[in-house]
């Protein structure tokens, strides 16, 4: 009542204000948005801007804050009087942690419970000023605002590619406009040791630096290098100027130091802190390695003397140590790791590593820290006092949670932003996967079925930013934004908008301010996308468009030319003969070419049963099995299913008997994201419900690297057909993922006549 009091107060009457989302031009949407109605366009309540600024209230880095930010987003200058100050402040009592207020009538008001939450209404305020016929101007509003999950993080991948101090300052400085306030420093990693340490210089004379960077993808095959010495490192006053940076921004640093794998980096610059001691130069490729610290005293103690430097670096209260990926082969070998294992009775070398991991969380403790590890660390048991940032899925995080262990959510299906945002050919080259700005949107750090009791112990989400193949800045904005927007909202708001509500605020008031900040931010969630749908015949292929816009079709072979309105399709029937059709389109607006390419064949379009069903995060429906679409690498989602299953059953109905002479199916090999071929497939022949003769047996024992297509011959005549798909129950010892289930990915299946 109080509140409504004091909007009737503000702006006249009940009647003449509106609640309203849809034209906030605040990202993350505020908790509470009200403006007067606007009765016609002559009545438009911008006020004009003077930049009198009354700092009573106001501490000085919020001054010099407000004069920074005024001039970076608005090329404007304010002062300091107190005489009619078009902007005051007053500190709140008893408010909600980190609200504020922000009421814009003849002048402006902000009230904030705490100096974080003064610069978080700086940075409403800021989106609030308009450019209206050169004048600045902003809309009469009342916020009412405060965040809904403690942590908001980004993450920067500084080890595959350097970053220099001041891009990091502006990948902080961005995040800052949109309320993050946890900045994730992956510092170390095998292809390079970024920060100095005093009492080990060789971490970064040798370990900073390596003499080749793999090409291309890594799973391309064969593989290139460009030989060329590549590096960097931050000195310890570098490190002290970004976290000081940071701090005046309201954001707290968490260093990342890998352990006990990932470690190829350091182990360059000190051999023996390996198992085997051998020699080996700082690592060029990506992926998972073997080598990892010996979890022997000398590595522990060598790791302690480096945490102590990193604590007193950075005042954040997580020191974040990896504990990903980290292979057991060499410890499995090693008599120092055997020794340990039976001195403190441990089972296994996961134990071993639970092990190594709790004398990190005991030492960070005893040094007034928290310890926070990926979710692997939950393995072999969790640290008394660890948090764990979930990445393989949500599970991770659930299972923390249920013990008692914070918990930051930050999976691979909606928050790795080196995935790709787009399926065009035009998207550059990416690790893989398929996290769009709607997915992203999507996400929520709190599972459905989570009790409350549990969700409490969820501090938040954070998306990682990996960058073996994003080697400079422009393609880390590119990457980030918008994404990282669809981020804020999720982290921030308690109750977002709509997509499509966020969309369009986003490309009305934001796509014009990451311009004014020259952010290389990425268009693609407004390009055109093709979508297949089935028909009686084959297949129909969409294309859809944000835009009405009209596209000029070309199809292949029957050299069809016309012109389609967006959101129609296009028909392609089954053919007797395998062939290759395609369909470009060409937008009229943009002139960016959309092409797909279907491998046409008796199968197209026929109807499928999956008897067994995908992971839901990889099952893209059962037409993805004969929509003539193949994947490629580096697989971007949408062409595959995925299993993580060891028997896969699918049937294919033929519509009419017919006389085939095999099947061939297509398979997704890419081991470094645990997707490996099945082991034998059969097939036969389903008639009614009894599964009859057994006609195909195939096992892979030739294989291509990335792809395969697995012939499997029988001649008879079927009109349906049951397959059955082995793959293997866990994965071997030494691959990544070593001793989970491994994923099969399946995109077509395909019969041959
Ligand atoms: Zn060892």
């Amino acid at each position: 009542m109080k509140k409504l009091f004091l909007l009737i107060a503000l702006f006249g009457s009940l009647s003449s204000i509106s609640f309203t989302q849809k034209n906030c031009p605040v990202i993350p949407t505020p908790v509470t948005y009200v403006t007067p109605n606007l009765d016609s366009e002559s009545a438009l309540p911008g006020i004009p801007l003077s930049l009198g600024v009354d700092t009573t209230n106001l501490p000085k880095n919020l001054y010099n804050q407000l004069s920074y930010l005024l001039d970076i987003n608005h090329q404007m200058r304010v002062f300091v009087t107190k005489e009619n100050p078009m902007i005051q402040f007053k500190k709140l009592k008893n408010a909600i942690e980190d609200s504020y207020t922000l009421s814009v009538t003849k002048t402006i008001l902000i009230s904030y419970s705490s100096e974080r939450s003064c610069f978080y209404a700086l940075q409403s305020l800021m989106q609030l000023i308009e450019n209206k016929n050169n004048e600045p101007t902003i809309t009469k509003c009342y916020i009412s605002d405060y965040p809904n999950f403690k942590w908001r993080g980004l993450h920067l991948d500084v080890a595959r590619h350097f970053f220099t101090v001041e891009e990091v300052k502006r990948y902080i400085d961005l995040m800052a406009l949109y309320k993050f306030n946890t900045f994730h420093w992956h510092l170390t990693d095998d292809q390079g040791w970024r920060i100095e340490i005093k009492k080990y210089p060789k971490l970064t004379e040798i370990g900073a630096w390596r003499d080749s960077t793999v090409e291309n993808h890594y799973t391309t095959s064969p593989r290139t290098y460009e030989k060329k010495r590549y590096g960097g490192f931050y000195t310890q006053e570098e490190i002290k100027e970004v976290v000081k940076y940071a701090a005046e921004r309201y954001i707290t640093i968490v260093p990342e130091i890998e352990m006990p794998g990932h470690a190829r980096a350091a182990l360059a610059a000190y051999p023996e802190l390996s198992c085997t001691g051998k020699q080996q130069g700082v690592e060029g490729l990506w992926g998972v390695f073997d080598d990892i610290f010996c979890a022997k005293e000398e590595s522990i103690q060598f790791l302690q003397a480096i945490l102590s430097e990193v604590i007193t670096l950075f005042p954040s209260q997580f020191v974040h140590i990896g504990g990903d990926e980290a292979p057991k082969n060499r410890w499995k070998k090693c008599e120092k790791c055997q020794r340990i294992i039976q001195e403190k009775k441990l089972k296994d070398e996961h134990e071993l590593q639970s092990y190594f991991v709790q004398r990190m969380d005991k030492f960070l403790v005893a040094n007034g820290k928290k310890l926070i590890g990926w979710d692997e660390i939950l393995e072999g048991g969790l640290s008394p006092n660890a948090a764990v940032m979930s990445w393989r899925g949500f599970e991770g995080g659930a299972e923390a949670a249920k013990q008692g262990h914070e918990v930051v959510m930050s999976p691979g299906s909606h928050c790795y932003f080196d995935h790709y945002q787009g399926r065009g050919k035009a998207e550059p080259l990416a690790f893989g996967g398929y996290t769009s700005l709607e997915k992203v949107y999507d996400f929520n750090p709190i599972p459905k079925d989570m009790k409350p009791e549990q969700a409490a112990y969820i501090l938040g989400g954070q998306a990682n930013l990996w960058t073996e193949y994003i080697a400079d800045f422009q393609k880390v904005e590119y990457m980030v934004y918008p994404r990282a927007i669809a981020l804020s909202q999720v982290l921030w708001c308690q109750n977002k908008p709509n997509f499509e509500t966020f969309e369009n605020n986003l490309i009305n008031y934001h796509l014009p301010l990451l311009e004014k900040r020259k952010v290389n931010y990425s268009k693609t969630f407004l390009a055109a996308s093709t979508q297949v749908t089935r028909t009686n015949e084959g297949i129909a292929v969409q294309i859809n468009s944000k835009r009405n816009e009209e596209f000029k079709v070309k199809k292949t072979p029957e050299n069809f030319v016309n012109n389609l309105k967006a959101n129609s399709s296009i028909a392609i029937n089954r053919s007797q003969k395998p062939q290759e059709d395609a369909i470009e389109f060409t937008s009229g607006e943009t002139q960016i070419t959309e092409k797909i390419i279907i491998k046409n064949s008796p199968t197209l379009g026929l109807p499928v049963k999956l008897i067994t069903l995908p992971n839901q995060r990889y099952n893209n429906g059962d037409l993805t099995l004969v929509d003539g679409n193949y994947g490629a690498l580096p697989w971007k989602g949408n062409e595959w299913l995925g299993y993580d299953t060891s028997e896969i059953i699918i049937e294919i109905d033929l519509l009419k008997p017919q006389k085939i002479k095999g099947l061939e199916l297509s398979f997704l090999k890419d081991e470094g994201s645990w997707i490996h071929l099945p082991t034998s497939i059969t097939v036969s022949k389903s008639e009614g419900k009894k599964s009859k003769t057994i006609f195909g047996n195939k096992t892979n024992s030739q294989v291509s690297f990335i792809e395969s297509n697995q012939f499997v011959p029988f001649s008879r005549k079927v009109s349906k057909l049951r397959i059955t798909i082995h793959s293997k129950t866990i994965i071997d010892p030494g691959l990544a993922g070593e001793g989970h289930q491994p994923w099969t990915f399946i995109d077509e299946i395909r019969i041959v006549k």
